[in-house]
């Protein structure tokens, strides 16, 4: 590798991809250290959802200029894909909720996001299949859909390595050397590497890498536990990708299967080190009975596979991006179960807030850590609740 890269990022999920990709991009080389291999961790068993509805603004800026980037992938990347499919975008929420559905759309279409607000009767014509006696109004994004999360950062990953960046797998950070107040380097299982900045993007172990830094951040871990169904015949032609708050639950097609992931019931703070490999017992059926309450006809589908992953999550659900610490230590991380779809934009705005001093495309100089011990939480102007009970 380089013998002094400019800046190192510690971990190789699709956020520490993202930023070495925009560093890049403006001549800066970083070496992205991983412990395992690119994806490990939650990006590798991240359902893709690439949607922009969020009660937040900021992330709703994100979402949206990280769309973008979804949608002209190759002409703003390279030539790897992201695998982004549009399936159309349905956000249903429970009754009570209307009048934050219809804030939030309003707050959304603001920001230039296409959406809309369609009545039950028009989300019946767009999928006959659902039930829809349980709410009145949907919020709609026709241009939204998923993406693949491995091949995304594996693209950023590579266009970022065309312009110099390394990618160093199979080593893990095991301390952070800090001299008169600043960052040096860190030492790893395949000994030193030095740079004035370092970056932490570990994800769901971001917390331990803190602690290296001798830094205190209230960053736990989330477990959540996704299914693939088979569709059966009848409904082989795709659906809409749905996030349904009054089943607690999101669902997407991916060719003639169905996944689906549950919005409550994910377990915090476990070991990330834990068995992702597979679902929790129980899950499955949970998932299966959410899913047939919205398209009773997936009692005719079958189960393919069900697995798990494990994200960072800080106590108000929102990232953790900033200084904070010992000079040059960042985070990057906190992404709280719903990271990926913001991936490109986090970068670029990182990589601005790094090398520009502030972060311009989009401002996420909210999402500082330095805000828990302010005992600051981010809060939406019109939130549903909070998403993973
Ligand atoms: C099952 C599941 C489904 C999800 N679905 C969606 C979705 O539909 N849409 C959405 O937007 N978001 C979704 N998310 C969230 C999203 O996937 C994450 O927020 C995002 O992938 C986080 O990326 P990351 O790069 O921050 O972390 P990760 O991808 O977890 O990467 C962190 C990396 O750090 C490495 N690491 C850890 N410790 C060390 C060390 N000591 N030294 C070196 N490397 C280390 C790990 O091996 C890992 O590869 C989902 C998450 C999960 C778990």
């Amino acid at each position: 590798m380089s013998p002094s890269p400019d800046l190192l990022i510690l971990g190789g999920g699709v956020h520490g991809a993202s930023l070495a990709y925009h560093l890049s991009v403006r001549g800066v080389k970083a070496a992205v250290i991983e412990k395992r291999h690119l994806a490990a961790g939650a990006t590798g068993r991240s359902s893709g959802l690439v949607r922009m509805h969020y009660d937040l603004e900021t992330e709703a800026r994100l979402a949206w200029e990280s769309f973008q980037w979804f949608r002209d992938w190759n002409e703003r990347v390279g030539p790897d894909p992201c695998g982004f499919t549009r399936t159309g975008f349905l956000q249903l929420v429970e009754r009570e909720h209307v009048g934050a559905l219809k804030a939030n759309t309003a707050m959304l279409q603001r920001v230039g996001v296409p959406a809309m607000l369609v009545t039950a009767d028009d989300v019946k014509r767009l999928a006959p299949a659902f039930v829809t006696d349980d709410f009145d109004l949907a919020a709609y994004e026709p241009e939204s859909g998923y993406a693949d999360p491995v091949s995304t950062a594996a693209a950023l990953m590579n266009a970022a390595r065309r312009r110099g960046a390394v990618l160093v797998q199979d080593c893990a950070v095991t301390g952070i050397r800090v001299r008169a107040g600043k960052v040096t380097g860190v030492d790893t299982t395949q000994g030193v590497f030095s740079a004035p900045i370092v970056v932490n993007a570990a994800g769901a172990w971001a917390r331990r890498i803190c602690e290296m830094a001798g830094v205190e951040v209230p960053i736990g871990t989330w477990r959540h536990d996704v299914m693939f169904v088979a569709r059966p015949p009848e409904l082989r032609l795709p659906h809409p990708t749905v996030i349904d708050f009054p089943n607690s639950m999101y669902f997407r097609p991916e060719g003639g299967l169905t996944l689906v992931g549950l919005e409550d019931g994910n377990p915090l703070d476990e070991d990330p080190d834990g068995d992702s490999d597979h679902a929790r017992a129980g899950f499955v059926e949970r998932a299966v009975d959410r899913l047939c309450k919205r398209v009773p006809l997936m009692e005719r589908g079958g189960l393919h596979s069900a697995h798990s992953g494990y994200d960072g999550i800080t106590p108000d659900q929102h990232p953790a991006i900033g200084p904070i610490g010992p000079e040059g230590f960042w985070l990057d991380c906190g992404f709280s179960g719903t990271g990926f779809k913001i991936s490109p934009a986090v970068g670029l705005c990182l990589a601005e807030w790094i090398l520009d001093g502030a972060p311009k495309t989009v401002d996420i100089s909210a999402f500082t850590p330095t805000r828990f011990a302010q005992g600051i939480r981010l809060v939406s102007e019109h939130p549903y609740e909070s998403i993973w009970r």
